[in-house]
């Protein structure tokens, strides 16, 4: 994992940006899930930014880019793409802590890496991963977010 730290962002939220990419990868490269590759190699693909200029976070088949300012500034409310921000398991939130809104960010931008870097070799993602908050992106989403981040919501 190569990670690229921006100007203005600390080791710490640094290391907590890729603390949870980690998180993200490990559950997804589960045999379960059949994508052409294992954590090692995943890890070994994806590049993390992470950067604190009050943008959008984003993704593409290289790799993750992370913005911190939202964290920086203790936001509470996660807020999803307006298709799919009232479902239940991946959509918006509100009154959860800080680390768990950026947890849900990186779980959706690993979801558009791993959409668009191993969609095309992935049996069950082949036909719908094209679309950016498709079917396909949402499946892969549903999974991180039930697996890594909302068990979490339960804390608090
Ligand atoms: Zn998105």
């Amino acid at each position: 994992m190569r990670v690229i730290q921006r100007l203005g962002v600390s080791a710490k939220d640094r290391d907590l940006a890729v603390k949870w990419a980690k998180r993200c990868l490990r559950e997804i490269t589960r045999k379960d899930y059949e994508l052409p590759v294992d954590y090692a190699q995943a890890r070994n693909d994806l590049v993390v930014t992470v950067k604190r200029a009050g943008h959008r976070s984003s993704a593409c088949a290289m790799g993750i880019t992370i913005d911190i300012s939202a964290y920086s500034k203790g936001t509470s409310a996660l807020l999803e793409y307006p298709a799919f921000a009232r479902d239940p398991v991946i959509g918006s939130r509100d009154a959860i802590t800080p680390e768990l809104v950026l947890a849900s960010t990186i779980a959706h931008e690993v979801s558009h890496f791993v959409q668009y870097r191993y969609g095309p070799d992935t049996r069950w993602l082949k036909k719908r991963f094209r679309k950016p908050h498709g079917e396909g992106f949402q499946e892969i989403y549903r999974i991180l977010r039930s697996k890594v981040v909302n068990p979490h919501l339960q804390d608090v």
